[in-house]
């Protein structure tokens, strides 16, 4: 192994961060045996905090209608060929009824940027979730509202948002997203959410089009600063009726390598390993538990909408029941040594 890279990795460890120059040293010095080490190390912080256990949360996917046109995403609003839904309140009410019979103390309610819901809308579903299950926490992530709004929903009772900034660079954000949209924009919301009082989730893709090293060494540093409680990364894949069709997908390789980074960096953060990760490749999601990460998110959402939801292409899960996801994801965590938990599964603060 190289051996400057291990003694990032244990300066990592030691303070929770690196000079720039060091993330992107660490980034293009990677081998399998640097890797082994950093999940080595990892999983060691990991266990310190949160032991063996694997939190869940129940995703639902409340409606793929939105306004924006993310130049990579397969629910954007030019997509024609999307078949688009929405989920009424009972729907809503009944994935959460089932949900929490299969164990699940966590609800997400994510979906497009849809001003069908309007925050009155929004707010009476959160208050209808928390008085039904008030043992569970309710998270959201539907893209970017005012402060008030956000205001809103914290006021009737959510929990968590989740909100992934895609790419901390500027340039690389343009790239990404039609001109409308805007990284400080972005950002904005993100820094609003904690002010609020919201447990918040920030995130990225890994090997979006156009994202170099650099783009990656800017996302850790934005993650540090913003120190969130939960953080989604997840490898791109491309969706066949988006710009971006016919680029390469993320690789499996680097999304590992950054879930040990991002561990070391914020040793308490509720890291889970993504569905896109399980896409591209079939033990994509236990090895990354293996790298770090410490919760899972399986869908919750009506069998007849799942196949809508589809932001790339190959989406796995879409056609099993939630009792067999739960009993499938249970038994990948326990092959590797943890196990899924009963819990709302909150960031443990110091
Ligand atoms: N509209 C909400 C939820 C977006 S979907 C929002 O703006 O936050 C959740 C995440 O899926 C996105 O933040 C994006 O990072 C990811 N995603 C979208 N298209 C993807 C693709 N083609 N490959 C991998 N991940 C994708």
């Amino acid at each position: 192994m190289n051996n400057d890279s291990k003694l990032l990795i244990d300066k990592l460890e030691a303070d929770g961060a690196l000079s720039p120059a060091e993330y992107l040293f660490l980034l293009e010095n990677r081998s399998p045996e640097t890797a082994q080490y950093l999940f080595e190390r990892a999983r060691t912080v990991r266990q310190r905090i949160y032991g063996d256990e694997v939190y869940t949360r129940g995703l639902i996917e409340f409606t793929n209608y939105c306004k924006n046109d993310c130049y990579y995403c397969g629910i954007r609003k030019s997509n024609r060929e999307a078949e688009r839904y929405r989920l009424t309140k009972e729907q809503i009410l009944e994935c959460c009824a089932a949900g929490y019979d299969l164990g699940f103390r966590t609800f997400v309610l994510q979906g497009g940027e849809d001003p069908f819901y309007s925050d009155e809308k929004i707010a009476d579903i959160v208050r209808a979730i928390k008085a039904a299950h008030p043992d569970c926490a309710v998270t959201l992530s539907f893209g970017e509202k005012d402060r008030k709004s956000y205001e809103a929903y914290f006021a009737a009772g959510a929990d968590r948002y989740l909100l992934r900034h895609e790419t901390a660079d500027c340039d690389h954000y343009g790239k990404l997203h039609p001109g409308e949209m805007s990284l400080q924009r972005r950002k904005q919301c993100l820094w609003e959410l904690k002010d609020i009082g919201y447990e918040v989730g920030c995130g990225f893709m890994v090997g979006s089009p156009y994202q170099t090293n650099e783009c990656l060494v800017e996302d850790l540093l934005f993650i540090k600063e913003l120190n969130p409680h939960m953080i989604g990364i997840g490898p791109f894949i491309p969706h066949g009726s988006t710009p971006f069709a016919g680029q390469a997908a993320g690789s499996l390789e680097l999304t590992l390598f950054l879930l040990g980074i991002l561990r070391l960096m914020l040793p308490r953060v509720l890291l889970p390993v993504t569905t896109a990760l399980g896409t591209i490749h079939p033990a994509g999601r236990e090895q990354g538990v293996l790298a770090g990460a410490n919760v899972v998110m399986p869908n919750l959402s009506p069998l007849n909408v799942r196949k809508k939801y589809m932001l790339y292409d190959n989406k796995i899960c879409t056609g099993d029941e939630a009792a067999e996801c739960r009993r499938c994801l249970a038994g990948r965590m326990e092959s590797v040594g943890y196990r899924l938990v009963v819990a709302r599964g909150d960031y443990k603060a110091v």
